[in-house]
């Protein structure tokens, strides 16, 4: 949030100008001042949510997906992001992740060479729950590799599910609310009554 603290109206928002604005992109921070329900300050939250957009890609096709994928993330960086990833195959599943830069990431595999498949998807990610990082970048892959999720927002309930989840022995490998899609989903599909991803959904 930029301005003066003149700008703020209740003084909460303005004494905690500072700190909010070192740290806009952590949804602790954000939940804080919505519970102050201060209108200027939700509507430069909201504001910066819009501007702050992750981007999705996916592809399945003839050709190879990571170099469609990653042009696909190029054509999507105007929107900013602070991480890219991709994942790419059939069975078995190939993730690249990088902090910062898509070129980073474009390094990191050889262009997408690196990469070998026809089927796949990609992510460039703000981060609200957990450090930008390349743990923490999308996609997120389940416990048995099979799974691979990129999510754009916020999963409002994720540490309720998550904290289900760990009580049945799933893993977390990050900080993120998105991962609990990919091990909820895997944690579904080894249910008696669920035989497809349908059902699991
Ligand atoms: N909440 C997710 C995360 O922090 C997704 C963020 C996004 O939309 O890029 O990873």
């Amino acid at each position: 949030i930029e301005g003066s603290a003149d700008a703020f109206p209740c003084s909460p928002c303005a004494s905690r100008r500072q700190k909010y604005a070192g740290d806009r992109k952590t949804e602790g921070r954000r939940t804080e001042f919505r519970q102050m329900n201060c209108e200027f300050v939700l509507d430069q939250i909201l504001q910066e949510e819009q501007f702050h957009m992750c981007g999705i890609v996916g592809y399945v096709g003839r050709n190879e997906a990571a170099p469609i994928l990653l042009e696909g993330l190029s054509r999507l960086e105007y929107r900013g992001y602070d991480s890219a990833g991709i994942c790419v195959g059939e069975g078995v599943l190939e993730v690249a992740k990088a902090k910062g830069r898509l070129q980073n990431l474009i390094a990191k595999t050889d262009g997408g060479a690196k990469l070998p498949g026809t089927l796949g998807i990609g992510h460039t990610r703000w981060a609200t729950h957990g450090e930008p990082n390349d743990i923490n970048s999308h996609p997120h892959v389940s416990q048995n590799g099979k799974i691979a999720v990129v999510h754009n927002g916020i999963i409002e309930n994720y540490l309720e599910i998550r904290e289900f989840l760990q009580e049945k022995g799933v893993q977390f490998t990050s900080q993120t609310d998105s991962e609990v899609v990919a091990q909820l989903m895997e944690y579904c599909m080894g249910l008696p009554e669920v035989s497809t991803v349908s059902d699991a959904l």
